[in-house]
């Protein structure tokens, strides 16, 4: 059974959920595309235990937070446990994603199927930008850690941090 609509007065509020580790231009094109569709976004960042990243969540929030300053209906947040518990919490009955490839669709499209089912949470989905259609955290990463040239790909900020982590002088192993 699909359950109604989360409805939060006359606020239409939107969730982009992701690891972001770290956040990217693709990450950032549909966070700004978002906030000009919904009165309010909250850029949430999955708490995963089972997985370390290369920055932690306190860092990715950072990060996330400068480079969303200038968009004033955007909020970044971090959350456990259920997306859709988390949505409910926050009034907010949609979820929006980006999607870059045909390989993104089926588990996305698992995901959203199961949310709508769970708690009446709808999935949007929207189409990359084509510039960013190759692009992910784990790519960047891969080739930020052998020194390649990802500065058209993430944020300012992100480049130097990315840098400080992977090749700085107090960095151990490269992570994930
Ligand atoms: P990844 O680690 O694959 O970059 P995240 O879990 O951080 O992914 O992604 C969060 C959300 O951002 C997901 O909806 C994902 O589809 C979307 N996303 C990630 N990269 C891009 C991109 N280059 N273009 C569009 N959407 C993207």
């Amino acid at each position: 059974m699909v359950r109604s609509p989360i409805v939060s007065g006359t606020t239409r509020r939107a969730v982009c959920p992701g690891s972001f580790d770290p956040v990217t231009n693709g990450h950032l094109d549909i966070i700004g595309r978002t906030s000009r569709l919904y009165d309010e976004v909250i850029v949430a960042v999955l708490v995963n235990q089972a997985k370390a990243g290369l920055f932690s969540v306190d860092e990715r929030l950072d990060m996330l937070r400068e480079v969303t300053a200038g968009y004033p209906n955007v909020r970044v947040e971090s959350f456990q446990g259920l997306l859709v518990d988390y949505c409910k919490a926050q009034g907010a009955s949609v979820v929006v994603k980006g999607l870059r490839a045909i390989s993104d669709f089926d588990y996305e499209l698992q995901m959203a199927q199961m949310n709508t089912g769970l708690a009446g949470v709808e999935t949007l989905f929207m189409a990359t930008n084509p510039l960013y259609s190759f692009l992910s955290s784990s790519l960047v990463k891969d080739v930020a850690k052998w020194g390649g040239d990802v500065s058209a790909h993430v944020p300012d900020l992100v480049v130097v941090r990315l840098a400080a982590r992977l090749r700085g002088p107090a960095s151990g192993e490269p992570g994930a």
